[in-house]
């Protein structure tokens, strides 16, 4: 694959980045570096990085969203689901759960997926008057759910 310095800057970026963009969230993260490129430019860079398994490509359970992933090592991912933020998760080099999986249940896995969702440290760590805020609001967002599951 040839390096324009279109796609190094692209893959420089997204071997700093910690967030997990879309398209669109990069494009707007390089556009002041390169104020020329255009979204299908970067779409169609991340989607060649991907194919050449320079940097990953997935979409968080129950979202169609495509995400773009720079960290090349296998891990997890944890998402908050107060603030959104997507975490990387490093898995035990000594686990090999495609092994384990082939051993105890005989599949052969040609790719797997953990997916955490929870509270992050930095949300945690939020003063009361605001955890009580978004209690409020999380408990809006599920009180049809929650009366749903009551009537059960
Ligand atoms: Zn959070
Ligand atoms: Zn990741």
């Amino acid at each position: 694959m040839r390096m324009t310095i279109q796609r190094k800057i692209i893959l420089e970026t997204m071997r700093h980045l910690k967030s997990h963009p879309t398209a669109d969230e990069l494009y707007a993260m390089i556009k002041p570096r390169l104020p020329r490129i255009s979204l299908a430019t970067v779409y169609r860079n991340l989607e060649m990085l991907a194919a050449e398994g320079i940097i990953r490509k997935f979409s968080l359970q129950g979202s169609t969203q495509k995400r773009f992933d720079g960290n090349p090592h296998p891990h997890c991912h944890a998402q908050c689901i107060r603030c959104g933020k997507i975490e990387d998760i490093m898995v035990d080099p000594g686990l090999d759960p495609k092994a384990y999986v082939k051993e105890a249940w005989g599949f052969d896995i040609q790719d797997w997926t953990i997916e955490f969702r929870g509270i992050c440290a930095e949300c945690k760590a939020l003063p009361k008057e605001s955890q009580q805020w978004f209690k409020q609001k999380e408990e809006k967002k599920n009180g049809r759910k929650k009366s749903k599951r009551n009537q059960n």
